[in-house]
Order: structure tokens, then sequence, then C-alpha cells
């Protein structure tokens, strides 16, 4: 059986950036993931990440500015940690050779994003995450003595032992179906978030929230699942991002009447006021009659504002992506957009070290609420969390290792897990469906009743459905019964996840009976402090279904107040 100080689940950027730093904090390490690392979903971020390093700025701003995105629920001590530790990681990741662009003056150069009170963007062109991402998997690879590389192993389940601390996992190995424990001192969940619960969205289809379920399956609690960032410009043809790096050079929005619409919803920052307060707009003109295309569901994005020559250079990717499927130059025409699922600020409640109240348990990155981002994340601060609170995590895990022995991990969750999936070939067809239209229905109902605006309603809908649907899924059957490269398996294990996932979305989504960030209930508009500023956990009930209590939010310097951009 595989053993090691410190076993790091996923491999995007808080993997990585874990695996480096337990390997320098002198741990034997292993990172795994289901997919080859740089296919990470990570290698999709486009726009940048932000610190303040221009000479102008302070992270004190950069830190108010994230607790007025999140609207005053997110944790301001973890915002302050990862705020004034930015400068340091970015320059780290300069030093260790990922291209940043530079301006004339050969400095870091900077672009605006949505709800920063200046330009605090580091970027490389629009491809970021891919640059950061493929330096991080070279330097991996400098550490192969003390960093084993799982690659394409996809983990089934989080192995308790008799104390009830996390002593490993079961994994599966994708290209032969062999099963396998995995034993660990620590391990850290990497694993990112769960965007294909919705559809569209723009995430990879790989984000399915395989490590919120598992944790959550293993007795972890979950934080903020009710926030869902819908972003404001993805295409209306599939889902696809159009990065804020394009409004951060200065691309405009307009309707229907050609009228930059920004102008009612937020005088000052325009464009560039946070995503859930752009995303709400463009909802509103579409649901007010001021769409446009041919069913009136979509926003003009106008990029030909930049100049063709920046366009070209800065914001290439989407350019390709314009072409390729919208059939649209966005050098030279206006591209129609609409709001769409992109990120889950909610996910495994851990501390600013990334432990989670399961001792051995940490959780980084997209899967994880450190709540840095509370009911609604800025552009570019999540590269920055996955960096910042991954290699604290792998720090504070590799520090831990060094004073405990190897936690013996049973084998009796290995023969649990061979005997569902064993359970899963077995299915036979009559009256079952397949996974992909219990996903397809899954998706549709989270984009139509929990997304922009909701109420209860149909908040109840989604819930009742989402509860037929886990029925359904246990009975979905799938065409592929080998070992070799079995994706079909896999697929049906990863719906059980988005299915838990959703669960506690939904959950979460009734219980918040205020409009907060990302939440809006059209039947409760009003933020109430009063009663709401508190964080919503989740947690797995005897009988498995989604229990609700409360935590605070940690104030530090900045009082609640009105948000207006
Ligand atoms: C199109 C797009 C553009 C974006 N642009 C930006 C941007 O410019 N700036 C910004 O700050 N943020 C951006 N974001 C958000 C940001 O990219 C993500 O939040 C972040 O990259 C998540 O990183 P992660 O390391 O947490 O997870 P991921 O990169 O998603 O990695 C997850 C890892 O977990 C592994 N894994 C998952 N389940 C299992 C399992 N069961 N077994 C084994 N391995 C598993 C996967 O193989 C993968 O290696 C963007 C997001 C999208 C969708």
């Amino acid at each position: 059986m595989p053993a090691h100080d410190v076993l790091i689940i996923g491999a995007g950027l808080a993997g990585q950036r874990a695996a480096l730093a337990a390997a320098q904090g002198g741990a034997s390490v292993a990172i795994l993931s289901k997919v080859h690392p740089v296919r990470s979903h990570s290698v999709a971020a486009a726009g940048g990440i932000n610190a303040a390093i221009s000479v102008d700025d302070d992270w004190r701003s950069h830190a108010y500015d994230t607790v007025k995105g999140s609207d005053f629920l997110g944790d301001q001590d973890a915002i302050e940690v990862m705020c004034s530790e930015a400068p340091r990681e970015v320059m780290h990741l300069e030093h260790i050779g990922v291209t940043f662009h530079r301006n004339e003056q050969g400095l870091l150069d900077l672009r605006a994003f949505g709800g920063a009170s200046l330009k605090r963007t580091a970027y490389v062109a629009d491809i970021t995450g891919q640059a950061i991402l493929h330096v991080l998997y070279e330097q991996l690879m400098r550490h192969h003595e003390t960093v084993e590389r799982y690659e394409e192993w996809f983990v089934t389940s989080l192995i308790r032992d008799g104390e009830g601390r996390c002593a490993g996992v079961v994994a599966r190995e994708v290209r032969s179906g062999q099963m396998e424990v995995f034993a660990a001192k620590n391990t850290i969940l990497a694993c990112g978030g769960a965007g294909q619960v919705y559809s569209p969205t723009t995430n990879a289809l790989i984000v399915t929230g395989d490590g919120i379920a598992q944790a959550y399956r293993a007795g972890a609690p979950l934080m903020d699942m009710e926030m869902v960032q819908y972003h404001p410009t993805t295409l209306v043809e599939n889902g696809l991002l159009i990065t804020e790096g394009a409004r951060g050079e200065g691309a405009v929005l307009l309707n229907s009447e050609g009228e930059r619409f920004m102008e009612k919803y937020a005088p000052n920052k325009m464009e560039l006021a946070s995503r859930d307060v752009v995303s709400r707009a463009e909802q509103t003109e579409i649901l007010e009659g001021r769409g446009v295309g041919p069913d009136g569901s979509g926003i003009w994005l106008d990029i030909t504002k930049v100049p063709r020559k920046r366009t070209l250079e800065a914001l290439r990717e989407i350019v390709n992506i314009g072409k390729d499927f919208a059939g649209v130059d966005i050098t030279r025409e206006p591209i129609m957009i609409r709001p769409g699922q992109h990120y889950i600020m909610g996910g495994v409640k851990t501390d600013v070290d990334g432990a989670t109240p399961i001792e051995g348990l940490y959780a980084a990155g997209e899967v994880a609420c450190v709540s840095v981002h509370g009911g609604n994340r800025l552009g570019a601060n999540s590269l920055l969390d996955t960096l910042i609170f991954g290699r604290r995590a792998g720090e504070h895990a590799a520090a831990r290792a060094r004073s405990m022995a190897m936690p013996s991990a049973s084998r009796a969750q290995l023969h649990d897990d061979v005997a569902a999936i064993d359970a899963i070939l077995a299915r036979g067809k009559d009256g079952a469906r397949r996974v992909s239209e219990i996903k397809r229905e899954l998706g549709e109902t989270m984009n139509q009743h929990v997304a922009v605006y909701r109420d209860a309603e149909g908040l109840q809908q989604a819930l009742q459905i989402v509860k037929r649907l886990q029925e359904e899924s246990e009975r979905a059957y799938v065409d592929d019964r080998g070992t070799v490269f079995n994706q079909d398996v896999l697929g049906a294990l990863e719906l059980g996840y988005m299915l838990d996932c959703a669960e506690a979305t939904v959950v979460a989504a009734i219980e918040r009976k205020e409009s907060r960030g990302a939440q809006f209930r059209t039947d409760f508009p009003e933020r109430n402090d009063a009663e709401w500023l508190k964080h919503i956990d989740i947690t797995r009930g005897a009988d498995g279904a989604a229990q609700v209590s409360y935590s605070p939010v940690t104030i530090t310097q900045w009082q609640p107040e009105e948000r207006k951009y």
C-alpha cells in the first residue's frame, strides 16, 4: 500500500502549489489526479491574478475591495492573509518562470478587473492559468525524488480511522481499473469546484464536485454553498467564457437599444462592477425585453472599443473563441453574451491553513471555502486563492507530518467502493435512464431555478427534482462494462457527487432568506444583516439528508455597509 506524509488529491494550481510547499517542507509527497496535471481545469484561467504590487497600491485596498465584493460575507481574517501575501506569491511565480506581461518601462503590467479600485491584475495575455500551471509542473518535476505523481488515478472515497482522523483515500487507476488504498498522514483535497452541476457552464467536463462530496460524505461541513457565481460574459451559443479581461481593456455592454445600460446599475464602475451586480443588470435587461438576438436572451459585448492591436496581443485567446465558437471577429463586431454559471464560492469549510474540522484532512482552491469570496468572488482572486491557500495547506500538512506516525488505513472502504462499482456495472437497462440524461436534467434545473434570480417556489421545485434524480441515479446504467479507461463508470460516480453538491446548494439557497452577493431572492430582495450576516454550514445527517447550521462571519477592520459601485 502506498503511504505518504502528504497526499494531495488534484493537480490544478492549488494541488501543485501545495505539493511544492510540502516537498520544500521536507515531507514525502504524492499528488494524484484523475487527468494529466496540465489538463486540470486551472489551465482554462484566462484574465489574470490579483496582487497589490504597483507602487500606488496597498494590500489593504485589495482586501477592502475583496470584502466589499463578497457583500461582507467573506471572513476578513482570511482575506487579510490572502491579500497581504499576494505580492510575494506573484513575485515568486515570476521568479520561477511565469512570463507575465510587462509594460514599456519593463515593469509587470497590470490590467483593470471588476470590483477593484485600481489596476492590480497581473496577466499572461488571456492564458494566465495555462502559463502558471505549466511552470508549476516543471517545478514539480524538479522535485521528482520527493513528489510521487499518480496521474490518471480517480479517488472514490476518503478513509477515516477508528478515531475519526483522515487516514488516506481509495482510488481507481483510470487506465486499468485497478483499485488501491493510499495511506497518508495528511490528505489535501485540491479537487476543484462543481461547475458541471449546471448546464451550461464555463467549467470543464471534469469539474464535478468530487472532493466536495467526498468530504461531505466523510462528515466535513460545507460552507457558503448557496453562493454560485454567474459570470456576466459567456457565449449564448454554448456557455464558453469571454474573459473579464475584455471589459478590463475597455469593452462595453449594450442592450437592444444600443444603450450602455450599466450607467443605470453601477454609474461609478460601469462594466467593471462586481460580477453579481453586472450579471443581475444583464438579466434584468433581458427580462424587461431589452435583450438582443433572435429570442432576446443575449446582450452585446462590444470589444471593438479596444484598439485592434491590443486585442490581438492581450486577448488573443478570445479572438479565437469568438471565431471558432460564435463565428464572430471580435475585433470588428460585437459578440452576443449572457450571464452563465462560472464558479462556486462555497466548498469544504477550512481555516486559514486549509485544515478542515476532520483531523488530517485539508482542502484548498475551489474545492474549499476559507471564505475569502463570501457572497461573490472578485475576478482574478481565485488563482490567488488557489496559490496562497494551496501553499499554506502544503506547509502546514508537512509540518504536522513531522510529529506523527502513519495512521492505519483500513481496506474496508476499498471493499465497499469495489462493490459499489461492481453494482453499477451490473445494472440493467429496464426502465433506467442514462447517466448523461440525468446529468442534463440536473444542469438545466439548476440553471432555471438556482441561478441569478431565485425564489422559494423555484428552489423548492429544484429540491424535489434533485431528490428524484438522486433516486434515479441509483439505477442509472452505463454501456461500458470494461476496466480499461472506463469513463462511463466514473461518470456514474461523478453524477452522485454532483447531486450531493446540488442538494447542498439548493438547501442553503432555500435557507438564506435575504439577498446578498450572488444569491438574489426575488421574495426577499433586501440584504438583511440583522438576521443573515452569518455563514450557512451544511453537514450530512445520519439519514443522508443535508442539515443546516450557522457560523459567524469574521470581521476585523471593515464594518458592513451598503454596497454601491
Ligand atoms: C474559463 C475560466 C477562466 C477563468 N479565469 C480565471 C482568471 O483569469 N483568474 C482567476 O483568478 N480565476 C479564473 N477562473 C477560476 C479558476 O480558474 C479556478 O477557480 C481555479 O483554477 C481552480 O483551481 P483548483 O486548483 O482549485 O482546481 P482545478 O484546476 O479544477 O483542479 C482540480 C484537480 O482535481 C483533480 N480531481 C478532481 N476530482 C478528482 C478525483 N475524484 N480523483 C482524482 N483527482 C481529482 C483534477 O484532475 C484536477 O487535477 C477561471 C475559470 C474558468 C472556468
